[in-house]
């Protein structure tokens, strides 16, 4: 699989001078697989990049949804494969409110916050809640697995695995929270155990704590500690502060290759930018998962 960053800000869109390096759009990543089709994960205003190359395929587009908060749906209107004429597009969302997110996604498009009505759109839009497991395995071939995040709202990690390569995208996701616990630390630990690639939300310092306890997010430091105990390969930091700057992204960077230093896993920890891909492949004869970041 291919994994290529298209928004890597959390809350809300962050362009200018001092984020044109690691990027200001919210979140949206998208896979592509072995197969040559697409999964997309979330819907915010880095998708509407991504729908530029969708739009010169006619395969169907899987969306996942990791939940419904404004900054993972609001690029969703300008997503141009939504305009193509029966274009397949498979939203999913395994949430118990999965209904009432989607219903979030296409209210966006009423007329009134939006000029185009869902309605009106031409393409072909499947929806679906349950099941996602058992029907992207048959149609693409894949594993995925889910776990509940700890967020206000509630939300939905995935983990995707093909041909034995693996993939987890947690975002949005409070390891410490004030409140009830949907997933605690040991469940994360085992739920991550050994992936290859893990995108997780690192949003906060300890200078943004105590006041945003509570708001849904990781602390940096959390997550490079996750990422040691579950022994995942690489670990890319994802949904940055809207008021992280570049510099500041940089010191994170450089504070990842000193953690990396003193511990054995993750083998490797980056900063999510725009733009960057990741491939992973596993060798056919068994052995090591490659994975090559450019
Ligand atoms: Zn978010
Ligand atoms: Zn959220």
């Amino acid at each position: 699989m291919i994994i290529t960053f298209y928004g890597v800000r959390g809350s809300t869109a962050a362009p200018g001078p001092q984020t044109a390096k690691y990027g200001g759009n919210t979140s949206c990543v998208h896979i592509e697989l072995e197969s040559g089709n697409d999964l997309v994960l979330d819907a915010g205003t880095g998708i509407r990049l991504l729908g530029k190359q969708l739009a010169k395929k006619s395969t169907p587009t899987n969306i996942l949804l990791s939940h419904g908060h404004w900054d993972h749906i609001q690029g969703y209107p300008f997503f141009e494969p939504i305009y193509q004429p029966d274009r397949v597009i498979n939203v999913y969302v395994h949430l118990e409110s999965g209904r009432q997110l989607l219903d979030k996604l296409f209210q966006q498009m009423d007329g009134t916050r939006f000029p185009v009505k869902a309605e009106d759109l031409p393409s072909n839009h499947i929806s679906k809640f349950k099941g996602i497991e058992k029907e992207l395995h048959e149609s693409e071939g894949i594993n995925v697995v889910k776990q509940a995040l700890n967020h206000p709202g509630g939300g939905v990690a995935y983990k995707i695995e093909e041909n034995g390569a693996t993939c987890a995208y947690v975002t949005d996701n409070e390891l410490d929270p004030p409140y009830a616990l949907s997933t605690n630390y040991d469940e994360w630990v085992n739920y991550l155990h050994g992936v290859d690639v893990l995108i997780h939300d690192a949003q906060y310092t300890e200078d943004d704590l105590p006041h945003k306890h509570g708001w849904g997010h990781s602390l940096i430091s959390q997550v490079r500690q996750l990422a040691s105990d579950a022994e995942v390969g690489t670990l890319v930091m994802f949904h940055h502060d809207p008021d992280r700057s570049d510099a500041e992204l940089d010191e994170v960077q450089i504070e990842n290759e000193k953690y990396l230093k003193s511990h054995r896993a993750p083998a490797r920890s980056v900063c999510a930018a725009e733009g960057m891909r990741i491939q992973l492949s596993k060798p056919l004869l068994g052995g090591d998962t490659l994975i090559e970041i450019n």
